[in-house]
């Protein structure tokens, strides 16, 4: 007797083949990092390996009381041809970038941004380099790189979309009243749903709105800062990652079609503020053989800016690996993923697409 059949061969070739990519992606993707140039397809870091229920092992923190003075003072700033950044870094360190022309999408000329560090000292922030300025009671006040003076006031934008009203023949999924829609969910004491659940229903082809909390983790830096995702049909994940001026490697960054495709743009709100992600889906079609003959796509919009239109998944998204399409019935649930970080989710509902009217007979 044969002690391994044709079938499960096949499968080790697979698999032989699949390590193989592995090997030849992650040495493109260091090669990548190495020269600067970023965007590998298919990045493999250890850092995204799901924490399912771990403890986060940093201060975090949900609620401006629990925060600390240094929740406060982080956030946007802007005046007359200027906008701001200030970052709060744990310690009563931040960091303060400025941008010329204004904040972005509100002047900013897209020319490179400079970057001064500074440290708290009692209710102010004092930035010496460069740039000179100081912040106190919402106001940031100083002296450019080039000499010229400044002053910026506090700015607080919201997303276009927070709060958008499900249209009709919307699901509900989560409205703020219970997490009956949701198998494993969990309601704050705020009434926030908490992540780690999956919705009971499935979906195909939808537009999805839900919005999103992060916490503020003064200390954590690249993936180690808020992290979450939502899983498309249980399968396809667009990342949820506290980006607000925190860096990555491209396709971890907030919106990522994780392991496959960087955003567009980086549309994060700062902690504590609340993000949206609009989202548009269409399942995979496979023919009789179990062949994809429509690959998942996705649009994204975050915070009303577009992060993808229309982008293919290559497959499921994985940890390092190479995704690959195994035949389904094209349906799936919303996952909210449990990153060991405490992210919460409101205003959640969901429309599919539905069909053109056809002529009446
Ligand atoms: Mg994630």
């Amino acid at each position: 007797q044969p002690v391994v059949d044709r079938g499960s061969l096949e499968l080790f070739i697979d698999v032989l083949i699949a390590h193989g990519l592995q090997a030849r992606q992650a040495r493109a993707h260091r090669r990548d990092v190495a020269r600067g140039t970023g965007a590998a397809l298919l990045t493999a870091q250890a850092a995204d390996a799901p924490k399912a229920g771990a403890p986060p092992a940093e201060p975090t923190y949900l609620t401006a009381e629990t925060a600390g003075p240094d929740f406060l003072l982080q956030g946007e700033y802007g005046g007359d041809k200027l906008g701001a950044d200030v970052i709060a870094l744990g310690k009563d360190t931040f960091r303060l970038v400025l941008h010329k022309g204004g904040l972005p999408g509100a002047g900013w000329d897209g020319s490179a941004k400079t970057e001064v560090e500074g440290k708290r000292s009692g209710e102010g922030v004092s930035f010496a380099g460069a740039i000179k300025a100081e912040l106190k009671d919402g106001t940031l006040s100083g002296q450019t790189a080039d000499g010229e003076g400044f002053v910026l006031k506090r700015v607080v934008r919201h997303s276009p979309t927070e709060g958008a009203q499900p249209p009709v023949g919307a699901v509900i999924l989560f409205d703020g009243s219970n997490a009956d829609a949701w198998n494993g969910g969990h309601l704050d004491e705020r009434k926030l749903l908490a992540a780690g659940t999956t919705s009971k229903q499935a979906f195909q082809d939808f537009t999805l709105h839900l919005e999103f909390l992060l916490p503020f983790k003064p200390l954590g830096r690249g993936q180690g800062r808020a992290n979450s995702g939502v899983y498309v049909q249980n399968r396809y994940e667009v990342q949820v990652l506290d980006v607000y001026n925190n860096k990555t490697y491209a396709d971890g960054q907030a919106g990522g079609l994780y392991g496959m495709w960087p955003p567009l743009h980086n549309a994060m709100k700062k902690p504590g503020q609340w993000n949206t992600y609009d989202v548009i889906f269409e399942g995979p079609l496979f023919d009789a053989e179990g062949k994809v003959t429509r690959k998942a796509s996705v649009t994204v919009l975050h915070n009303g800016v577009a992060l993808h239109h229309k982008q293919e998944f290559n497959g499921p998204s994985g940890h390092q690996n190479t995704p690959k399409y195994f035949k389904y019935d094209g349906t799936g649930p919303i996952r909210l993923q449990d990153h060991g970080d405490p992210v919460r989710f409101r205003n959640i509902w969901i429309r599919p697409l539905g069909e053109y009217d056809q002529p009446e007979k």
